[in-house]
């Protein structure tokens, strides 16, 4: 299993040759050079689409699709509509309950199977787009500690977009490894050969997150300490270097020390000054 970056949105892609099934059609056949090849030779190749299928999809609607796809050439599906990995997070307030009740990410991981195994009958490739950060209240209320909490309060952070949603943080060692493990399952139970991961990502505001692993990596990265509470001069004051650090006017302008080295503070600090 080999571990390949295709952009800026997908982080990780867990992309392995395989040999299309006998029962691949005969269109696709004549277009399937690339997907015996290398992963890294496989992408400048690759003919893609996405498929928004639903979370109660049959075997003959995914073969019926796949066959279509294959036969326009297609040999990478990107999925939508089934974003759940870890928690159930809705486009609205209401939909909580709705998809609590359709099984939420166990549903996904259903339907996704079978799209994964006729994309394969077919030669294609299937690369599964799934959310990160966005949680409901009640995935939150289980992991309080995981959370993205504002820097001034130490409170969850709330975002309104999309019906509502709280944030778990990236830079929480648990969380990102609980979330990597379910990667790993959900792969070896699916089938599926390919990750987008989406939404990983600070938000609502400037004060996203200060919570203890963001604040230690802010001052490994930087030198500085970020202050607490509701009142500091360094809060939305772009003359302190604190402030300009924090929003990544510097450290965006300082890669790492070389060599996977840590990175060098001094040398960011002196960019902010
Ligand atoms: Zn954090």
């Amino acid at each position: 299993m080999r571990l390949t970056l295709l952009s800026a949105a997908i982080i990780g892609a867990l992309m392995t040759p395989f040999t299309p099934h006998a029962a691949m059609s005969k269109s696709a056949a004549n277009t399937s050079e690339p997907l015996t090849a290398a992963p890294s030779t496989f992408l400048f190749t690759a003919r893609s689409t996405q498929w928004n299928y639903p979370t109660d999809v049959t075997a003959a609607q995914a073969d019926d699709m796949a066959t279509s796809l294959a036969a326009a050439g297609i040999n990478l599906l990107l999925t939508e509509a089934n974003r759940s990995l870890v928690n159930d997070w809705p486009s609205k307030p209401e939909a909580i309950d709705e998809i609590a009740q359709r099984g939420g990410a166990a549903v996904s991981e259903r339907a996704t199977k079978i799209v994964a195994e006729a994309c394969h009958r077919h030669g294609i490739r299937l690369v599964h787009h799934i959310t990160s950060t966005f949680c409901t209240k009640r995935y939150l209320d289980a992991h309080p500690e995981w959370a993205q909490v504002d820097a001034r309060t130490g409170e969850p952070v709330f975002f309104e977009m999309y019906g509502g949603l709280w944030m778990l943080c990236p830079n929480n060692p648990e969380w990102r490894a609980f979330y990597i493990d379910q990667i790993g399952d959900f792969t070896r139970r699916t089938g599926v050969d390919g990750w987008m991961v989406d939404e990983v990502e600070f938000l609502p505001d400037w004060y996203s997150c200060g919570c203890k692993h963001c604040r230690a990596k802010f001052k490994a990265e930087t030198g500085y300490d970020l202050p607490t509470g509701k009142r500091s001069d360094v809060w939305e004051n772009f003359d302190s270097p604190v402030w300009r650090a924090w929003r990544f006017l510097c450290r965006h302008q300082s890669p790492p020390g070389r060599g996977g080295s840590q990175p060098d503070s001094g040398r960011l600090r002196g960019r902010c000054e």
